[in-house]
C-alpha cells in the first residue's frame, strides 16, 4: 500500500474535509495515475450526504477523474509512462456476464464503482477521484487525445458518457427532434451532442437566465419550463427526450410532448421519487418512460474520440479543492457554469 491524500466526508452530515488513506500497489494489471482534474458531480453529492442510503463512510467521491500515467504493472499494454488518461465512474466488474459480454459493464451486478464501492483487491471500499493518485485496472482506463483541454475532459467521463449513450442507444440523427430537460452538467453535455449529431434541440430549463447559454451550447430553441404557453406549444412533437433534472418533479408535462412512440429517457436520481406518471398519456400514444446508466468503457472510449474529432468539452469552472463545499452549494442552487472541476494541484498544501 502506498500513501494517497484526498477530501473525505466522515458521515453523511459533515463537509469535506482532506484524508490520509492508502491505495493499493501496483498489480499487473494496474495503472497508477497522477490526478491532474477531477468534475464535480451532482452524483457525488447525493453520495456525500448519504441521499441514495447507500453510503459507507469516510467517503471520497468523485468519477470525472483525468491525469497523467506514473506507473504500469508487466501486463499493461497500450498505456505508458506520461499518457493523458481518465478514469469514470467504474473501476471494475465481474467481466463475464451478459453484460460484461455486451460491453455494458455498468449494468453488471458486480460492477465497482470508482467510489464507495467494495476493492476487490483489498476488500476496503474505493475511493474517489478527491485525491492526488489513483490506482486501476488497465480494462477501465480510457485514452484522451492531446489535442482536448484536459481539465474540460475531466466531465466527460461521467455527464458525458450519461449524455451520449442514450442518445447513441436511441439513435439519434439529424432531423430529429429532441428535448433536454435542466442545463446543468449533465444537460449542457446533452446539448452539446445532440446539436453535434444534427437533431433539433429544445432546451426546458427553470432559469431564464440560461436562455443565451442554452442557444450557445447548440440548442434551437429554450422553454421555461415554468410556463405552461410554452410547454403546450410542443405538444406531441418529440422523438426523444432526456430528462437530467436531479429533483423530483411532474413528469406527466413531459410525456404529454412526446410524438406516438416517443420515449421520456431519465437520467437524474433523486432522493424521493417522482409522482406516477398519467398511463393514459403513455397508453394512447405508445410512449416510454426509460432510464439509462453512464455508459460501457468502450462506449466511453468512442465519445472521448467522438470528442476529439468534433472537439466537444464542458464547460467549466475550476476551482481548488478547498473551495468544494461551497461548490456543493451552489450546485444545489443550479448556479455552474456547468462543471466545477478540481484542480488537484491546489492538495499539495495539504501533503
Ligand atoms: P446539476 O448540474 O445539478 O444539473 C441539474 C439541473 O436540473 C440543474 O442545473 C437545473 O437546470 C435542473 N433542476 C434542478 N433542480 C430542479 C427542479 N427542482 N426542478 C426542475 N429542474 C431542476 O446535476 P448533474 O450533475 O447534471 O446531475 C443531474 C442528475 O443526474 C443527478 O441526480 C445525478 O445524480 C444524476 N446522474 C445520473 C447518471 C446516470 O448514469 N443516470 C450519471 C450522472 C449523474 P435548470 O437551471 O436549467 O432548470
Ligand atoms: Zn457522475
Ligand atoms: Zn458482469
Amino acid at each position: 500500500m502506498y500513501k494517497a491524500i484526498g477530501y473525505a466526508a466522515q458521515s453523511h452530515q459533515t463537509p469535506l474535509e482532506p484524508f490520509h488513506f492508502e491505495r493499493r500497489e501496483l498489480l499487473p494489471d494496474d495503472v497508477q495515475i497522477d490526478i491532474l482534474f477531477c468534475g464535480v458531480c451532482h452524483s457525488d453529492i447525493h453520495q456525500a450526504r448519504n441521499e441514495w442510503g447507500s453510503s459507507t463512510f469516510p467517503i471520497v467521491p468523485g468519477h470525472e477523474i483525468v491525469g497523467k500515467v506514473t506507473q504500469v504493472g508487466s501486463a499493461v499494454q497500450g498505456f505508458a509512462i506520461g499518457d493523458s488518461v481518465g478514469v469514470g465512474c467504474m473501476v471494475d466488474a465481474c467481466r463475464q456476464c451478459p453484460d460484461c459480454q455486451d460491453h455494458l459493464e455498468q449494468y453488471c451486478n458486480h460492477a465497482v464503482f470508482t467510489y464507495n464501492s467494495p476493492d476487490k483487491h483489498t476488500g476496503n471500499s474505493t475511493y474517489g477521484g478527491y485525491s492526488n493518485s489513483i490506482v486501476v485496472d488497465q480494462h477501465f482506463v480510457l485514452k484522451i487525445s492531446n489535442t482536448l483541454d484536459l481539465a474540460a475532459t475531466a466531465p466527460l467521463l461521467c455527464a458525458g458518457i450519461t449524455t451520449y449513450s442514450p442518445l447513441m442507444h436511441w439513435k439519434i440523427a439529424a432531423g430529429d427532434k429532441v428535448g433536454v430537460v435542466g442545463l446543468g452538467g449533465l444537460g449542457h453535455m446533452a446539448v452539446k451532442f445532440a446539436h453535434a449529431l444534427g437533431a433539433h434541440v429544445v432546451l426546458f430549463t427553470t432559469s431564464p437566465d440560461k436562455i443565451d447559454d442554452a442557444k450557445r451550447l447548440g440548442a434551437n430553441e429554450v422553454v421555461i419550463s415554468k410556463h405552461p404557453e410554452e410547454m403546450n406549444a410542443h405538444l406531441a412533437s418529440f422523438d426523444f427526450i432526456l430528462n437530467t433534472v436531479a429533483a423530483p418533479h411532474n413528469l406527466d408535462a413531459y410525456t404529454a410532448l412526446l410524438k406516438r412512440d416517443g420515449t421520456l429517457c431519465l437520467v437524474g436520481v433523486p432522493d424521493q421519487p417522482h409522482p406516477s406518471p398519467a398511463i393514459g398519456q403513455l397508453i394512447f400514444k405508445r410512449r416510454s418512460i426509460a432510464g439509462s446508466l453512464i455508459g460501457g468503457i468502450k462506449e466511453t472510449q468512442e465519445m472521448l474520440d467522438f470528442c476529439a474529432e468534433h472537439q466537444i468539452t464542458s464547460d467549466i469552472e475550476i476551482i481548488p479543492i478547498q473551495q468544494i463545499n461551497a461548490a456543493y452549494e451552489r450546485v444545489l442552487k443550479s448556479d455552474v457554469k456547468y462543471r466545477f472541476v478540481i484542480d488537484m494541484a491546489s492538495l499539495a498544501v495539504e501533503a
